[in-house]
């Protein structure tokens, strides 16, 4: 993918951080911004909607979707398999829209090996003790569960150097003005001024002979 007119995000955080409300509330207040809709095999949880949360389907399935090369990145998450899959993407940056990957440090990875203009944006928790804390208010995974995702919450947390950005979800409104003004200023970025406004830099800056 080069020269597109919307930037692509990676968003990856522990699980607890605040990575899902921070997307969801600035997606409310732009509507040329979207967030990936992934596959998993994992089972939703109450309240997700297929389709909305995660295209929930079988490991069978997910296979199939790997053997037909249908997806950007995919990887092995908490032992279920997560995915985004290649169509809408692409159609989304295309006509300007930016595009957030709500996933982990493995398809980061992926992700800009193809595609190196990707913005990486890690979410932390304040502390160790709050992001346990807000496993726990959550109140919809089993305590053996929330122990599992905290040691995993750490391996997760070690990759946050591999990122471009860092928010340190604290206060949300604060942590919600820094995301914005990261997403913001990444459209005043030359490459996608340059594909948005190609007829008019085309006029300006024609070549001259010095
Ligand atoms: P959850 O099961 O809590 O929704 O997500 C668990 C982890 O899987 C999160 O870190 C989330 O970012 C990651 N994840 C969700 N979708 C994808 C995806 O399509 N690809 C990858 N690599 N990770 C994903």
């Amino acid at each position: 993918m080069q020269e597109l007119a919307g930037n692509l995000f990676i968003i990856s955080a522990p699980s607890g951080a605040g990575k899902s409300s921070l997307i969801q509330a600035l997606l409310k207040r732009h509507h040329d911004m979207q967030v990936s809709v992934s596959h998993t095999t994992r089972a939703p949880r109450p309240g997700e909607l297929n389709g909305v949360h995660y295209h929930f389907i079988s490991v069978d399935e997910f296979k199939a979707l790997i053997a037909n090369n249908e997806f950007f990145e995919w990887a092995e998450v908490f032992g279920n398999y997560y995915g985004t899959s290649k169509s809408t993407i692409r159609d989304s940056l295309n006509q300007g829209i930016d595009v957030f990957l709500d996933i982990d440090w493995q398809g980061a990875r992926q992700i800009k090996k193809q595609e190196p203009s990707a913005k990486g944006i890690f979410i932390l928790p304040p502390s160790l003790s709050e992001l346990e804390q807000r496993l726990n208010n959550r109140g919809q995974d089993s305590s053996e569960v929330i122990a599992k995702r905290m040691a995993q919450a750490q391996s997760e947390m070690s990759h946050a150097g591999e990122y471009e950005y860092l928010i340190i979800n604290d206060n949300f409104d604060t942590a919600l003005a820094e995301f914005e003004r990261i997403v913001l200023a990444q459209r005043n970025g030359f490459g996608s001024q340059a594909c948005k406004h190609k007829a008019l830099l085309t006029q300006l800056l024609a070549k001259t002979a010095n």
